[in-house]
C-alpha cells in the first residue's frame, strides 16, 4: 500500500558513527523535554541502540551488569518506564521485550511486525490499519488507548534462507 511507510529497515546492526548520531539525538530531545538523564537511563537507551533490535528486560540487564555489577532489575524496570513515557521505546506485549522507536520525535500509532525467525522488528505506519482500527473499535463501543498494533510472521530474507518455520498453520490468537 502506497501509504504505508517503513520505518526500520532489515535489521543490521548499526556502525559506530550513526549509533552515536542517534544516541545524542534521543539525549537532546530529552533534554529539550526537561527529562533529568540518570546514569542507568543512559545505560539501557546504548544497550539497546547497540543491539539494533528488541531484548528483553532480563537481557538488558545482563548486558548493563557486565559493565555496572550495581544495576538492578527495578533499575531497569524504572529506566524502560522512563523512555517508554518519553516515546522513545516501544514494548512488543507478544515477545515481553523492549526495542528503540524509529521517530521519537512525536507520539504515533504504528505497527510492528516481528520476525518469529529471527527476532528482527520491523516498524511501520499504515494509515489504513490505523483508521481500521479505529473505526473497529467504534463499532463495538471502545475508546483505543494504545494504537500499536504487533504482527508476527516470518521476514523477507528469513523466508529467502528457508527459515520458513511452520509458515503452513493457520494464524493463532
Ligand atoms: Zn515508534
Ligand atoms: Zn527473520
Amino acid at each position: 500500500m502506497s501509504d504505508t511507510v517503513p520505518m526500520r529497515r532489515a535489521a543490521q546492526r548499526p556502525d559506530a558513527e550513526s549509533q552515536l548520531r542517534a544516541l545524542e539525538r534521543l539525549e537532546t530531545e530529552c533534554r529539550v523535554r526537561g527529562c533529568r538523564l540518570t546514569r542507568q537511563r543512559r545505560a539501557v537507551l546504548r544497550a539497546l541502540l547497540a543491539e539494533g533490535g528488541a531484548l528483553s528486560a532480563y537481557e538488558l540487564l545482563e548486558r548493563l551488569r557486565r559493565v555496572d555489577s550495581r544495576c538492578t532489575p527495578a533499575g531497569v524496570y524504572r529506566a524502560l518506564e522512563f523512555w517508554m513515557t518519553a516515546g522513545v521505546v516501544h514494548r512488543l506485549q507478544s515477545t515481553r521485550s523492549f526495542i528503540l522507536c524509529e521517530h521519537p520525535e512525536a507520539p504515533h500509532p504504528g505497527q510492528l511486525l516481528i520476525c518469529r525467525e529471527c527476532g528482527q522488528v520491523i516498524e511501520a505506519e499504515d494509515k489504513g490499519v490505523v483508521a481500521a482500527a479505529i473505526r473497529l473499535g467504534e463499532r463495538l463501543g471502545f475508546v483505543l488507548d494504545r494504537h500499536l498494533v504487533e504482527l508476527t510472521g516470518v521476514c523477507g530474507p528469513c523466508r529467502a534462507q528457508g527459515r520458513a518455520g511452520d509458515s503452513g498453520r493457520s494464524p493463532t490468537t
